[in-house]
């Protein structure tokens, strides 16, 4: 290497040891005045050495030493480095400030978790609506500071696709949605939302068709009442028979509705789980399948497929009302030559119920939606038919309470297959 240090070095090291073999020749001794020449030259490096380790050691980088030829060059490169590096130290550090900066001025609660669940650091909206104290509740589990049993079930639970809204626990008019969103290595961040609009909405929602249906069930029943009563008068002007008819039909079909409004206004308000009472499901089956010959018109044959002897843990008459409108739903949907089966089986899984009919099928496009309110493939048919479009609503509502899950198998102008699939915990075997 040929830099300038080097040069001048070399030129002033041959310049002495020359001057100091002069020297040394004058005085009748070369080898010692070469000798003076090196020690002094080395006692320099030295020196140069200590001052260099000294300005490192105070770590003070405007205090750099002012040395000569290569130890120059070598200062200035350490310079340099300090500088470059403080240079991306502070961009990282205004870049890390701004990100804080933003994520504490969210409208958005936010957490961030370690995969152990413990807290690692929070946002101002967060603290403000978990009622965090500050710092000192860094290092803490989530769990011992969110208590509500719904939100530890849904921290340990390990499935985070939708968030869970509860009660916040210093008013309890608040609610709160709380999402986990897993990322990196394992970390978790908690996206707190203040939902209490929301949930007041849907609860006035909830009371408006509640009372709305509780409202209509008296009057449509004492019209119903004199329908029956005027149509059964031997009396009557045979030209009114048919319009009386179709009145009678027609308020059934109401008085059907509000029953089902009804049902399911009663399961939303219903909070929890359903109970555990022990439910025979093939003694069910058998009395559906009764239920369902017994009626004027019926699919040919109705088949029942008990495989397990298992019992289902559940709400009796929820789980009547969800497998008879599955029932219900194969008899209308299917010609009166056809076949509908009921079967009731078991795996590792846990329990299954399915009605498999051979009647008109589902397009696949409807399928997704069948289960909301008053969603029809077909609205004259069902109408036709008698259907409210509720009942399939009122299943999901039952299998929800239930931890259990609906699915759809159907083919057009062959038939469908409903399952209710439950969790083994909804079991209890016989022997
Ligand atoms: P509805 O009272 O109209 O039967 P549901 O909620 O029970 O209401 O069902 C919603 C819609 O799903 C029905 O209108 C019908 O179009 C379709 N559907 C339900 N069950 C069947 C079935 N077994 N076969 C064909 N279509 C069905």
């Amino acid at each position: 290497m040929n830099s300038p240090g080097w040069l001048q070095l070399l030129v002033r090291w041959s310049l002495a040891l020359a001057l100091g073999l002069v020297v040394g020749l004058m005085i009748g001794a070369p080898a010692a005045g070469l000798a003076v020449v090196l020690a002094y030259g080395l006692a320099m490096q030295l020196l140069n050495l200590v001052r260099l380790l000294r300005w490192l050691q105070a770590d003070q980088i405007e205090l750099a030493p002012d040395l000569a030829g290569p130890w120059g060059v070598l200062v200035a490169m350490i310079v340099r480095l300090y500088r470059r590096k403080q240079f991306h130290k502070q961009r990282l550090l205004r870049l890390l400030r701004e990100l804080r900066r933003s994520t504490a001025a969210m409208p958005d609660g936010v957490v961030v978790l370690n995969p152990q669940a413990e807290i690692l650091w929070f946002n101002r909206t967060a603290a403000r609506l978990l009622g965090f104290r500050g710092k000192g509740d860094v290092g803490l589990r989530i769990e011992n500071l969110v208590r509500q049993p719904e939100f530890v079930r849904y921290v340990r639970g390990g499935e985070y696709a939708m968030p869970v809204i509860v009660r916040s626990a210093m008013s309890g008019e608040q609610h709160l949605s709380l999402q986990i969103v897993p990322y990196g290595a394992g970390q978790l961040l908690v996206l707190v939302r203040d939902v209490t609009r929301e949930a007041r909405l849907e609860a006035m929602r909830k009371d408006f068709v509640a009372n709305a249906s509780h409202e209509l069930r008296s009057p449509l029943t004492v019209i119903s009442g004199y329908l029956e009563t005027i149509s059964q008068d031997p009396d009557i002007d045979p030209a009114l028979m048919a319009p009386l008819q179709e009145m009678r039909r027609q308020s059934q079909r109401m008085t059907g509705i509000v029953q089902d409004l009804l049902e399911l206004s009663r399961l939303e308000s219903s909070d929890g789980d359903a109970p555990m009472q022990p439910i025979d499901v093939a003694a069910l089956m058998a009395q559906l399948r009764q239920d369902l010959l017994a009626r004027r018109q019926h699919p040919a044959r109705v088949q029942v497929a008990a495989d397990s002897g298992a019992l289902l843990l559940g709400e009796e008459l929820q789980i009547h009302s969800a497998f008879a409108n599955l029932v219900d739903n194969a008899a209308k949907y299917s010609p009166p030559d056809g076949a509908v089966q009921m079967r009731w089986w078991t795996d590792e899984e846990g329990g299954h119920f399915s009605v498999t009919d051979s009647g008109i099928g589902i397009a696949p496009e409807h399928i997704p939606r069948l289960t909301e309110r008053f969603y029809r493939v077909d609205a004259g048919r069902s109408r036709a038919t008698g259907g409210s479009g509720l009942g399939l609503a009122i299943v999901k509502h039952v299998l929800q309470r239930h931890g259990g899950q609906l699915s759809i198998e159907s083919e057009e102008s062959r038939g469908s297959r409903f399952t209710c699939h439950f969790p083994a915990e909804r079991l209890r075997k016989t022997a």
